[in-house]
């Protein structure tokens, strides 16, 4: 599929248009064929579509886009509304227009391969406008789906339909008694991932306290009230499925560490394989986001800790250690739960690459680019051997 954005070659991010685009019979991202009906067309997120003059119209954004004459191509667009079929709507154009079938399927094609309509396997709505009783909560449900498809699709060939299905099926246990937990809980859920929960450690308060206010999900009226029962109605409140069984008893997939593990906790993670994400103590200012770590492919939160002890002084080694729970200020929490949350969305599409660099996040000066440090396995560290066997199979 072509990139609209990568038609601009300028550096001064001024718009470029294309009168016809170049690529002619270039194969489609998803195909279309007399056999596969069920595809159906809907006009790409964020794209506009003018009508020049009564032969040509522009689509595209006002970063760039293609001028193309209307017949059919404008009225292809028009129609492509992501829950009329494929065949349909060539139909409908071609005898509209008096043109052959395979002119107007090949346009359609175009469109897609051009990035300006999307050929969805399914639809991303429910078939809302063909039931008579749409109470409101289905109305939010579309609304604020429509809202998190809007930045899917620019990465998905489907408009978002696979991607958004998957996140449901993951297992994601939060863990660390933090304000960042608390933010990242709903963030989640309403991100698609129904399956997430904060697991509570017996050694952490049972009830919420000041330190736990973050501004969002935990304000005044909160304190006092069960951890428990709050991360229940958060996700209860902040889901968009609609599903009411959202914890499985399944095993996590995901385990995102809020504060660093211990060592025991890390040792359980690895030999059952389960891939983890840990937030560093805050250090000065910086607070370090490791990568996934995907046990016997990269190196574990212990090699990352015996690489800091090795370049510290013998008797301050000490300080390698994490020093105990420290809360960020509720801006701060707030961002290192978006970032996170965006890290897991892209993890799961990104078919799980494998990385060993961390980032380094400047709280006080958070859209710098991110310091990033790689990371070896430490030669002491027995998950080398966990590796080791691992390469053998
Ligand atoms: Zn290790």
């Amino acid at each position: 599929m072509i990139n609209i954005d990568s038609i601009d070659s300028t550096d001064s991010g001024s718009p470029t248009y294309s009168t016809y685009p170049k690529v002619k019979g270039a194969t489609c991202a998803i195909p279309l064929n007399s056999s596969n009906s069920a595809n159906l067309p809907a006009s790409g997120e964020s794209l506009e579509s003018v009508e020049m003059n009564a032969a040509e119209f522009f689509a595209g954004d006002s970063r760039g886009g293609y001028n193309l004459p209307s017949t059919p191509y404008l009225w292809l667009m028009k129609r492509s509304s992501g829950l009329t079929r494929a065949s349909s709507i060539v139909a409908d154009v071609a005898r509209e227009n008096s043109l052959p079938h395979d002119q107007v399927r090949a346009a359609l094609l175009d469109l897609a391969t051009w990035g300006l309509i999307e050929l969805l396997p399914t639809p991303i709505y429910s078939t809302l406008t063909h039931r008579e009783n749409i109470n409101q909560h289905e109305i939010n449900n579309q609304t604020r789906l429509s809202i998190e498809r809007s930045l899917i699709t620019h990465r998905s060939p489907d408009g978002g339909v696979a991607e958004w299905a998957n996140r449901a099926e993951h297992v994601i246990a939060i863990m660390g008694d933090t304000r960042i937990a608390r933010n990242l809980l709903p963030l989640l859920t309403s991100s698609g991932f129904t399956k997430s929960s904060v697991i509570a450690l017996p050694s952490e308060p049972f009830l919420l306290g000041a330190m736990d206010i973050n501004g969002l999900s935990v304000t005044l009226e909160h304190l006092g009230k069960s951890k428990a029962l709050h991360h229940r109605e958060l996700i209860r409140h902040s889901h968009i499925s609609g599903a009411t069984q959202l914890i499985s008893s399944r095993k996590s997939d995901l385990i995102i560490a809020t504060t660093p593990p211990a060592p025991d906790q890390i040792q359980e993670w690895q030999s059952e394989g389960i891939t983890h994400i840990a937030v560093s103590d805050p250090i000065r200012a910086e607070i370090e986001l490791s990568y996934f770590i995907q046990p016997g492919l990269t190196p574990c939160l212990r090699c990352i800790a015996l690489h800091r002890r090795d370049a510290l002084p013998p008797n301050l080694s000490a300080l390698s250690l994490s020093s105990g729970r420290h809360e960020l200020p509720v801006a701060a929490a707030a961002l290192v739960a978006a970032l996170l949350a965006s890290a897991v969305e892209n993890f799961y599409q990104a078919n799980r690459p494998v990385s060993t660099t961390s980032q380094l996040i400047n709280l006080l000066e958070p859209a710098l680019a991110p310091g990033v440090r790689r990371w070896n396995f430490h030669p002491e560290c027995g998950c080398v051997d966990v590796r080791r066997r691992a390469l053998q199979r």
